[in-house]
């Protein structure tokens, strides 16, 4: 198989695009594509201060790296979520998301749950009846929290998260299975802030699979976390991934076709209504001032006040 470009040797074959290159034109062809996505949909501006929510994978180490490379001013936010047993999984992620933060002149914020709230992921789980028997629950709320308000105290205009193809494409797969309308509406590569105290969101790498994120990664010699987190093993997530796997196997292309037609059904309007009622009914929390669409105390204030 040889590279499209310059006819040498290709490392990487991406049939959904029916594209093959080498390292060389890989790790230029991926920053290039990203720079295409931002402008696109219109996710930000190189005027805008950007926030990168970094957990030390592939992912988001791979995002910032091609965010510094394409000159955007971006700082990088890491939770310690505390989650050591085992594998030391919170303790290596935070030294890996350091370490590239450094080698860079990078700035890395840094909230640790026990530090700042007195208590860990695992901790919080435990003693709460959201998370009993799986912390993922109370984790995906802390960190959704914590991101929004440290980008919003920042003064920061829009907060990035490295989510691929694979990712956003799992989630759909689950939110159709169930038909869950109200969470389709959600889904976007960019969520503008259309409320106050919201600060946008966008996904710049959506359009890439894990695969091509992990071998932009590995070719560009970043150091990350190849454990996964303890509690993704056996997730819902992992499994519809494999499903979906099998099916790109077999029709190279189905991933993103499936991504790309929702977008599109959104934008003429499938999710309308929907999109409307979310916007209106967000409230702002009675203790903590964020907006949340429950009354009265957000989620977060509720289980870290509850003993
Ligand atoms: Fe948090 Fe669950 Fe993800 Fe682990 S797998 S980081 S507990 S959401
Ligand atoms: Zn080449
Ligand atoms: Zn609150």
């Amino acid at each position: 198989m040889k590279c499209r470009k310059c006819c040498q040797k290709a490392i990487i074959n991406m049939r959904q695009h029916r594209l093959a290159m080498c390292k060389e034109h890989f790790l230029d062809w991926v920053p290039e594509q990203v720079e295409r996505f931002i402008h696109k949909y219109q996710m930000f501006s190189r005027q805008e201060q950007i926030l990168i929510a970094v957990s030390g994978g592939k992912d988001s180490l791979a995002l910032w790296d091609i965010l510094f490379r394409l000159g955007f001013e971006s700082d990088g936010l890491y939770i310690g979520l505390g989650i050591d047993e085992g594998i030391h999984y919170s303790e290596k992620s935070g030294q890996l998301a350091e370490a590239f933060a450094n080698t860079r002149k990078l700035r890395l914020l840094t909230v640790n749950m026990r530090d700042e709230y007195g208590e860990t992921i695992p901790q919080i789980a435990d003693r709460t009846t959201r998370g009993q028997g799986k912390p993922c629950s109370v984790c995906g709320l802390s960190k959704r929290y914590i991101m929004n308000r440290i980008a919003r105290q920042g003064g920061y205009h829009v907060l990035a998260t490295g989510h691929n193809l694979d990712d956003e494409v799992a989630v759909l797969f689950g939110n159709t299975l169930n038909w869950e309308v109200s969470f389709m509406s959600r889904q976007s590569p960019v969520l503008e802030a259309n409320h106050p105290g919201l600060v946008r969101k966008v996904k710049p790498l959506f359009r890439f699979s894990e695969r091509e994120v992990a071998a932009y990664a590995l070719l560009r010699g970043i150091d990350y976390i190849y454990e996964e987190c303890p509690h993704a093993v056996g997730s819902k997530s992992i499994f519809y991934k494999e499903i979906l796997n099998r099916m790109e196997e077999k029709r190279p292309g189905s991933k993103l076709i499936f991504y790309l037609s929702f977008l599109k059904a959104k934008e003429n309007g499938l999710f309308a209504n929907h999109a409307q009622e979310q916007v209106l009914s967000l409230n702002t929390c009675s203790s903590c001032g964020q907006p949340t669409t429950a009354s009265g105390e957000c989620s977060f204030c509720r289980i870290m006040l509850k003993q």
